[in-house]
């Protein structure tokens, strides 16, 4: 474990053609301040959570004191936004300040959230509020905490900086940890602008530092995307399978590691609704949450058309190619989603059946509005009548509670092992929008930061119950009806 001066940094994302970046200097914030460090991060990153108390960390990350190898540049991007494609985006408020070498030669990028104007700022004031950094600095925990492949949020800073949204918000920063912050809209921009030797660099780039296994693949590039196909399905089925839904799938907010990157308007379902949209500033609902694994096979063909040059010289051909790695995405997500509900109904043995007892399961949820991570937490304790307290027409749920416990009883495993494995999967503890808004408001009215650190340490552990934190397992309060959360932030 070592302390912030010893550790080595890089960046070799800075080493790649100025077209891929800008650079800049992060900008830090008025009487910038630490509110907190993530210590697994750190652990996992092989600091020493020592600098967890420590206060010039700020000027360490805003580069007030020199720090080797660290060579900040905004990457730049751009993606369908919306369904449009959007000719440049790049980081109009986050610096990537390089790469951490750590022990275990791991390489980690470490990017500023916040941190300024950049060259792809565009009308934006390159900064981010308080509240929106509270909630990614949770959501990042948060997901780590349930084993969904995630960005990092290592720290995160206040300060009393006015920034100007609908009202007068201060501003505050974060640093983001990511094995890389390429995103699919990284190869759009290459593609769309016809640099085609550029769109070559950056998988050269993407396959020596992060696949090399494709490498071996007879064709490289077909096998990366192959692989981002694999992990983006995956992750997808597990966000269905604790009720997350990511508001702004963008082309340019998707990781080409698989992971879930750029926490905005998210919400994790109170009660279920297949068809819930979180996001406010989505009035077509286009980013449903039922639409979320549609909308992975629309990013990725985004991806693979962007990468087409790279496929085969002839376009036809290279479509082709394109074409039948995109026709498995299907399958993939149907076998990892079906995984999922086998797991989450306790369920080993697989039998045709299962997916249809899961889905008229959520079918009488939706008809109830039952809580979806509230009901799976009973049915995985083995509490019938706190489950059945959950649906209108009881008769429904008898008659599927019979169809289910006929199932179990043609498995082996005991109801012991069982409960223990379903505890596994269905969590206690999510980030219900209301849990974030409290920690929110204790920190904007009163400066008053305890809560970030009680739900971290909470949804670290979000499958273990924890005494005295019942209630945070709860369903929302009424007041939690009029939040709403869009793109502003
Ligand atoms: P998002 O939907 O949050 O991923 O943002 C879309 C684009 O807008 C990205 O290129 C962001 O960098 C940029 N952006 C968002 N907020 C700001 C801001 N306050 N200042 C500058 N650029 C921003
Ligand atoms: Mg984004």
């Amino acid at each position: 474990m070592q302390r912030f001066e010893e550790l080595r940094f890089d960046n070799i994302y800075a080493r790649l053609p100025p077209i891929f970046y800008s650079r800049h200097q992060p900008a830090g914030l008025n009487n910038q301040f630490l509110i907190h460090f993530n210590r697994s991060v750190a652990e996992m990153l092989g600091i020493d959570p020592v600098e967890a108390g420590r206060q010039d960390l700020v000027d360490l990350v805003t580069m007030n004191k020199p720090v080797q190898g660290f060579d900040p540049v905004a990457m730049c991007y751009s993606g369908h936004q919306f369904g449009q494609y959007v000719p440049r985006l790049g980081d109009g408020r986050a610096i990537l300040l390089g790469q951490l070498l750590n022990d275990q030669q791991a390489r980690w990028d470490l990017q500023l959230k916040g941190a300024g104007r950049t060259l792809y700022s565009r009308q934006g004031d390159g900064k981010a509020v308080l509240r929106s950094t509270i909630r990614e600095h949770l959501c990042s925990a948060a997901m780590h905490g349930l084993g969904i492949p995630t960005t990092h949020s290592l720290a995160m800073f206040g300060s009393d900086e006015e920034v100007y949204r609908e009202q007068i918000e201060t501003g505050a920063m974060l640093i983001r940890v990511a094995p890389s912050h390429i995103r699919f809209g990284s190869f759009e921009y290459f593609f769309y602008t016809q640099r085609y030797e550029d769109l070559k660099t950056l998988a050269d780039f993407t396959l020596e530092h992060y696949f090399p296994e494709c490498w071996k693949e007879q064709d490289g590039y077909l096998g990366l995307l192959k692989r981002v196909i694999e992990s983006t399905a995956e992750l997808i089925a597990s966000w269905q399978g604790v009720g997350f839904c990511h508001g702004v799938m963008n082309s340019d907010n998707m990781s080409i590691h698989g992971i879930t990157i750029d926490y905005g308007p998210f919400g994790f379902l109170d009660a279920y609704d297949t068809g819930h949209v979180c996001n406010h500033s989505d009035y077509q609902g286009r980013y449903a949450f039922d639409q979320q694994p549609r909308i992975g096979l629309f990013n990725l063909s985004c991806l693979a058309q962007a990468m087409l040059p790279l496929f085969n010289e002839n376009p036809e051909s290279a479509a082709e190619l394109a074409t039948a790695e995109l026709a498995k995405y299907e399958q993939i997500f149907e076998k990892a989603w079906t995984a999922q509900k086998r797991r989450k109904l306790g369920l080993v043995a697989e039998r045709p059946e299962d997916a249809t007892l899961f889905d008229q399961l959520l079918d009488m949820m939706q008809q109830s509005q039952t809580d979806f991570s509230l009901f799976f937490r009973q049915l995985s304790e083995s509490n019938p009548q706190a489950c059945r307290d959950n649906f209108i027409q009881r008769d429904r749920f008898d008659d599927w509670s019979r169809r289910y416990a006929k199932r179990l009883s043609q498995e082996s495993r005991s109801e012991t092992e069982r409960r223990a494995s379903m505890q596994k999967i269905n969590p206690k503890y999510v980030l219900r929008n209301y849990l974030a808004e409290n920690a929110i408001r204790m920190a904007e009215d009163e400066q008053d930061y305890t809560e970030i650190d009680r739900l971290i340490s909470l949804l670290s552990s979000p499958f273990d119950p924890q005494p005295g934190m019942e209630h945070y397992a709860q369903r929302p309060p009424d007041w939690a009806n009029t939040l709403s959360v869009s793109c502003s932030s």
